[in-house]
């Protein structure tokens, strides 16, 4: 989120202060419209994937070569700046070009999760602007025929679909909308299901955007393959199979509507390594409410009741996740020839250049005593004993996802204390991330760390069982 200073008195300004702060990314994303073809982040390397927030169900997905929106509402964030406010349902709902034009400098492709407005008003603007191409529902088509997008510029589609696209794949998911109002949402009276007619022209009023639908998509793009939801639901038998290694799950509460929905879902795709709660921003609320704060951090322990090896990351608008390559690519090959690798994850750099953090040999990977460093620093986190084991699990799975496993491949850990009457306090943090069957484990007080300030120590060594 960015800065919620009361000092920023324009959310526009907010927004601008928040995407100069990741200046390394921020300043990597093109700031001009660039003719299609032109490489989308030089930087990136091969295999990475930069997803980038765009609020509520919206993100930038790129593999540097291609770029692929998913929902995009930019227009959202209009609500929180000086004069901003909601839009009735009968009221004329007018995407922000200003918003867009800056948060949106490129596009290849737009997916469309389903019609509602905060899932479709921005992408007819965006593809006349972009020439990107449109996938949804035939209401996401005339939703965006209304503003004179061409038919050479939609993919209708109506969920079943596995398409080949050269640079990626996708398989379009059929899946349902959220249980709004308390299940009733079919017959709410509200008028947002059913389908948006061809012949709608621009300007569009809010109630014109009905869902017509709702798809997920799984993305496969850059040796990655990303689960994408725009709702709080989903077709468990859809989803089953599917092995994403990212997961982009509609998070907010309406999923407490569903049965064991963070729990079936986490099973079905089969545990992903990272999943990123997405739709559970409160359309771009700066200041959210003490219950909704509390429900995103509900549904973390759910993912981590449910998934105890998954990665969770609270994304921030505007603000680039990179993934590194997906090891599973590339150390398929060196799995098979036996060949050692030598990881060094950015941001956890060893200490002295005399061994390196991690080593992957065949389906073996053995990552070196870590400690509870704050990424991108060499500064111990404050917090004591149980805050620096969670950063140092934290730190290792970091280095064991460069080597391709995940925390539920660890097949053994030795942990180093400086001081054993902080065994206890050490062991409730280290349990949070091996909840099912831990690894084999010794434990023993030393004299000192290399760190002075580091009470704990900790590597291990992971066996991956799908290399
Ligand atoms: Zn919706």
């Amino acid at each position: 989120m960015p800065p919620r200073s009361s000092m920023i008195p324009s959310l526009l300004l907010a927004i601008t202060v928040g995407l100069l702060s990741t200046a390394p990314a921020a300043a990597q994303a093109p700031k001009a419209a660039p003719a299609n073809g032109a490489p989308a982040n030089g930087a990136l390397r091969s295999g990475e994937l930069r997803l980038t927030y765009l609020g509520n169900a919206g993100w930038e997905i790129t593999d540097g070569r291609k770029v692929v929106l998913v929902d995009p509402f930019v227009t959202q964030f209009r609500r929180w700046a000086p004069g901003g406010a909601d839009v009735a349902p009968d009221g004329l709902y007018i995407p922000d070009t200003a918003l867009i034009n800056e948060h949106v400098p490129r596009a290849d492709y737009i997916l469309i999760t389903h019609g509602h407005s905060d899932h479709a008003l921005d992408a007819g603007v965006i593809s006349r602007r972009t020439g990107a191409v449109i996938i949804g529902h035939q209401t996401a088509a005339n939703l965006a025929r209304a503003y004179d997008v061409p038919d050479t510029s939609l993919i209708t589609v109506i969920g079943g679909e596995d398409y080949e696209f050269g640079d990626f794949s996708l398989r379009v998911i059929p899946s349902i909308h959220s249980a709004l109002d308390h299940k009733q949402y079919f017959n709410n009276g509200r008028g947002i299901s059913g389908n948006a007619p061809k012949g709608l022209r621009a300007p569009l009023r809010r109630k014109d955007f009905v869902e017509g639908g709702s798809l997920a998509y799984l993305l496969r793009m850059g040796g990655h393959e990303v689960l994408i939801m725009g709702s709080m639901n989903f077709i468990e038998r859809e989803m089953e199979g599917l092995r994403p290694d990212v997961a982009l799950v509609g998070a907010n509460s309406q999923r407490l509507e569903i049965h064991d929905f963070t729990g079936r879902l986490m099973r079905a795709l089969g545990y992903p390594a990272l999943v990123i709660p997405s739709h559970a921003d409160g359309y771009g609320d700066p200041k959210p409410s003490a219950a909704a704060l509390a429900d995103r951090r509900f549904f973390q322990q759910e993912v981590a009741a449910a998934s105890p090896a998954s990665r969770f990351i609270s994304p921030k608008w505007f603000e680039p996740i990179v993934l590194p390559a997906r090891a599973a690519a590339t150390q398929a090959a060196s799995a098979a020839s036996g060949e050692r690798q030598a990881l060094n994850p950015p941001g956890i750099s060893p200490l002295v250049p005399a061994y390196s953090e991690a080593i992957r040999a065949g389906t073996q990977v053995f990552v070196s005593g870590m400690t509870g460093i704050k990424p991108g620093t060499q500064d111990i986190v404050d917090g004591g004993v149980a805050a620096q084991t969670r950063q140092t699990m934290e730190n290792i799975r970091t280095s064991l996802q460069a080597g391709g496993a995940t925390m539920a491949d660890v097949a053994e850990c030795t942990v180093f204390l400086v001081n054993m009457a902080d065994y206890a306090e050490m062991n409730s943090a280290y349990i949070e991330f091996f909840r099912v069957a831990p690894p084999a484990r010794a434990t023993l007080a030393v004299s000192a760390l290399p760190r002075p300030a580091a009470r704990v120590e900790i590597k291990c060594s992971a066996v991956v069982r799908r290399p």
